[in-house]
């Protein structure tokens, strides 16, 4: 989609600190990050969010879950420990209509979430 933000960093016309990615998904440093770590894992394809999923994106969501797994152990958070969060609709605080992970960690976090 061309209007979308993250769509353009899939295609690579808008600059991303890129940690991980294969053919189905990306994940990326978050341009202005809430915790010492902050990585969006997002699908390469365009999704607007978990709710426009379908039964035929189980394998999808399980890789996205999985990837965020994996550059969380990367960072060397496994110890520690960290979040993952997806914002769904307006309510939630989503501000980019393409289904992203955000993996937070690196300081302890408060919960529920404002
Ligand atoms: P949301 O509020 O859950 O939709 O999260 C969107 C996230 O995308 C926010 O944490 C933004 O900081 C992040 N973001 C927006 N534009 C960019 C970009 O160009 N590069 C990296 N992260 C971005």
């Amino acid at each position: 989609m061309d209007n979308c933000i993250f769509c353009r960093i899939v295609a690579g016309t808008i600059p991303a600190k890129i940690v991980h990615q294969d053919d189905q998904v990306l994940a990326f440093e978050d341009i202005n990050a809430q915790a010492p770590v902050h990585i969006l894992v997002i699908p390469k394809r365009h999704v607007a969010a978990v709710q426009d999923c379908a039964d035929g994106d189980q394998a999808l969501l399980g890789k996205l879950l999985l990837t965020c797994a994996e550059v969380a152990r990367a960072r060397k958070l496994n110890g520690s420990g960290y979040r993952i969060v997806t914002n769904t609709g307006a309510d939630s605080g989503q501000t980019v209509f393409h289904l992203h992970l955000h993996v937070l960690g690196g300081r302890p976090m408060g919960w529920p979430p404002g």
